[in-house]
C-alpha cells in the first residue's frame, strides 16, 4: 500500500483540502460517489436481506491517529444478494459522517469488509442505552496514536435487532478516497 500524504480531520489537513493532498486523492474533489452522504429522499425498494456470519475471537484495537479501529481474523462473513464479504475491521467516528435526513448521529461505527469490490457496513450510535460489547472494547481503546491492545471480540452483539438498511454506491471516506464502496 502506498505511503498516504499526512492528513486530519481539522485545519490545513481537514476534509476542505483532502482533494489537493496528492494527486492520489483527487476522487475526493473530482469524483462523482463520494461518500459520506445526507441520505435523504430515500427509495423504498425491496433489497436482498443482509445476513452476518461473523465470528467471536480475538482481535487487535489499535488507534491509528485518525479512529480506534478493531481489526479481525478473516473468519467473519457477510452475504447480501449473491454477494459474499469478509470483514476486515470496524471503527468509530464521532459525530457520524453519514447524515439521515440533513441529522448527524453521534457516533456512526463502520464495518469494513472485503470482495472483488469494497462493502462497508455503517451502523449509527445513539446515546441513551447501553451495549454491554461496545462498553468492553472502549475500556480497551489506546490513548496514545500507534498504541494497540489485544482482546476477544463478537462483532455482531454491537449490531441492533433489526438490520433495516439504505444501500448506495460510494467511496472510502478517508484518503483515497476510491469510489468502490457498496
Ligand atoms: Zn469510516
Amino acid at each position: 500500500m502506498r505511503e498516504s500524504a499526512h492528513w486530519g480531520y481539522t485545519g490545513e489537513e481537514g476534509p476542505d483540502h483532502w482533494g489537493k493532498l496528492s494527486t492520489d486523492d483527487m476522487a475526493c474533489s473530482a469524483g462523482s460517489q463520494q461518500s459520506p452522504v445526507d441520505l435523504t429522499g430515500a427509495i423504498g425498494a425491496d433489497l436482498p436481506k443482509i445476513e452476518i456470519d461473523w465470528a467471536s475471537g480475538p482481535a487487535t484495537v489499535v488507534n491509528n491517529g485518525h479512529t480506534i479501529q478493531i481489526n479481525v481474523a478473516d473468519d467473519s462473513m457477510l452475504r447480501h444478494g449473491a454477494d459474499s464479504y469478509t470483514l476486515l475491521q470496524f471503527h468509530f467516528h464521532a459525530p457520524s459522517e453519514h447524515l439521515v435526513d440533513g441529522k448527524a448521529f453521534p457516533m456512526e461505527a463502520h464495518f469494513v469488509h472485503k470482495n472483488v469490490a469494497t462493502g462497508g457496513l455503517g451502523v449509527m450510535i445513539q446515546p441513551g442505552g447501553s451495549n454491554d460489547s461496545f462498553a468492553m472494547l472502549a475500556a480497551k481503546f489506546p490513548g496514545k496514536p500507534n498504541a494497540e491492545a489485544k482482546l476477544d471480540v463478537d462483532p455482531s452483539t454491537l449490531l441492533p435487532g433489526a438490520l433495516d438498511y439504505w444501500a448506495y454506491a460510494g467511496s472510502l471516506t478517508p484518503p483515497p478516497f476510491s469510489e468502490v464502496v457498496d
